[in-house]
């Protein structure tokens, strides 16, 4: 794809009334607008300050401006920022007065796109700058970070140089179809494709933690009515949030909130509550509720542990999986509380949402608990998202038939076209391979102005 020859202008700063307003330019325009406009031949990534005058001459704003040369600009080309007064009056008419000078509305997510044409920056870096803008927990930030500085392009740089040696070693033996690879090549073919199929499977296994770090963890307060899940959502928003009441059965319809704990961020739920003998209107929120268990990355089950045995503690615990619920055992401040313990082999907490007593154990408890979705044998910590995801898939399974076919015996020359599938793959997940729709869809989803 050839790099575009247009100059593009985008508001790259929230629209609304603000501190600060930037307009962001790019394209071979860019230089001569900062002369035509501010008088002056900018030197590169240097401040300069300057009146916007539209074309009429009327005086716009008293602005700050950088601009930057291609081709070590964030797009690659020229690029001319310039910093005004939040106003959103005074942008649009400064946007109106860049198009009437020739620049056009820049799409959502162009620049980063011109970016990554102009080979800034590969595919899965230009994801990782939206990862970046709507990271919203420190892992999540850490992991945004990995993939933007190269992490992931590194990984499936060193599977696509074993694919392509493997490729090399096959296709030397396309021309000589009467003869079959020695068994020692054969040992070092296989190598090679089970080093780049085990290297597709590490990182499929990153996937899940990814997901919950870019959508954050899908944590469900689960309990008995009246157990205080209400009072612990917030507790742990820090408002009140959902209603508590010493009625039982309160919370009917789900509340869902965000939660920052340490480093993750949660979406906290509070559920209609697990009722080991439920009114006919409860059976439905219940159905609900474990629906949403079912679906949760972790299970946060609140207890009333001034009760001696809360019937969840006992059989009921059977349909939980303990490896992703966290036992919390509440009203502790009562006390009647040292009746309920947990049982052997689950991680437990005792609080107080009435006094908050015990809160911080449980963020740590929590924490531990998202830590250790954190895939293991992964030391750059890159995850990857779902469109990775699918092209890893491809690449896995065309390795696995390569892997067939060299297992079977069949004439080597037949894995050429699994490897080439192998590869294409790959080179979707980095944007080797043109492909406009894959583009299209990707950059559709950034902000104006990114
Ligand atoms: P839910 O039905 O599980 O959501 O429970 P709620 O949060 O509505 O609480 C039920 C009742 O228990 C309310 O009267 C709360 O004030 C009370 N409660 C909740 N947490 C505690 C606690 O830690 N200590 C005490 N003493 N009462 C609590």
């Amino acid at each position: 794809m050839a790099p575009p020859e247009d100059t593009i202008a985008a508001l790259a700063t929230p629209a609304g009334t603000s501190a600060l307003a930037v307009v962001r330019i790019t394209g071979p325009e860019a230089k001569r607008l900062a002369a035509d406009i501010f008088g002056l031949t900018p030197l590169p990534r240097t401040a300069h300050r300057g009146d916007y005058r539209d074309q009429a001459g009327l005086l716009l704003d008293d602005v700050l401006f950088t601009f930057f040369a291609g081709p070590r600009s964030y797009t690659g080309e020229d690029v001319l920022e310039i910093s005004g007064h939040g106003n959103p009056w005074i942008v649009v008419r400064l946007l109106d007065d860049l198009y009437a000078r020739g620049c056009r509305p820049a799409e959502p997510g162009e620049f980063t796109r011109r970016a990554f044409l102009n080979g800034r920056m590969d595919l899965s870096q230009a994801e990782a700058v939206m990862d970046l803008i709507q990271a919203r927990s420190e892992r999540a930030l850490a992991a945004a970070h990995q993939i933007l500085r190269g992490a992931l392009g590194r990984e499936l740089q060193s599977l696509t140089d074993e694919i392509v040696g493997a490729l090399a070693n096959v296709e030397a033996y396309i021309d000589f179809p009467e003869e079959d690879l020695p068994e020692e090549d054969r040992a070092g073919l296989r190598r090679r494709l089970q080093a780049a199929a085990d290297g597709a499977a590490r990182l499929l296994a990153t996937r899940p933690y990814g997901d919950l770090l870019r959508e954050g963890i899908k944590t469900v307060l689960v309990g008995e009515p009246n157990a205080g899940k209400s009072s612990l959502l917030n507790r742990l928003v820090g408002r009140d949030r959902a209603l508590v009441s010493a009625e039982p059965g309160t919370t009917r319809d789900f509340i869902e909130e965000r939660v920052i704990v340490g480093p993750h961020s949660l979406r906290l739920i509070d559920t209609a509550g697990l009722n080991p003998a439920p009114a006919p209107l409860e059976q439905l929120g219940m159905a609900k509720t474990r629906e949403c268990i079912e679906e949760s990355d972790m299970v946060l089950l609140v207890l009333d542990s001034t009760r001696p045995t809360p019937p969840l503690l006992g059989s009921g615990l059977a349909s939980f999986d303990p490896a992703r619920t966290l036992l919390v055992l509440n009203k502790t401040d009562l006390p009647a509380s040292a009746g309920t313990a947990a049982p052997p082999g689950w991680r437990s907490v005792r609080v107080s949402a009435l006094s908050g007593a015990g809160l911080d154990e449980l963020g740590t408890a929590i924490v531990a608990q998202a830590d250790r979705q954190r895939p293991a044998d992964n030391p750059d910590g890159v995850t990857i998202n779902a469109r990775h995801a699918h092209a890893l898939l491809v690449a896995q399974e065309c390795l696995c038939q390569a892997l067939t076919k060299l297992e079977s015996g069949t004439d080597t020359t037949l894995l050429a076209s699994d490897l080439r599938g192998a590869l294409a793959a790959l080179g979707e997940i980095s944007g080797k391979i043109d492909n406009e729709r894959v583009l299209d869809l990707l950059f559709s989803s950034f902000c104006i102005g990114k």
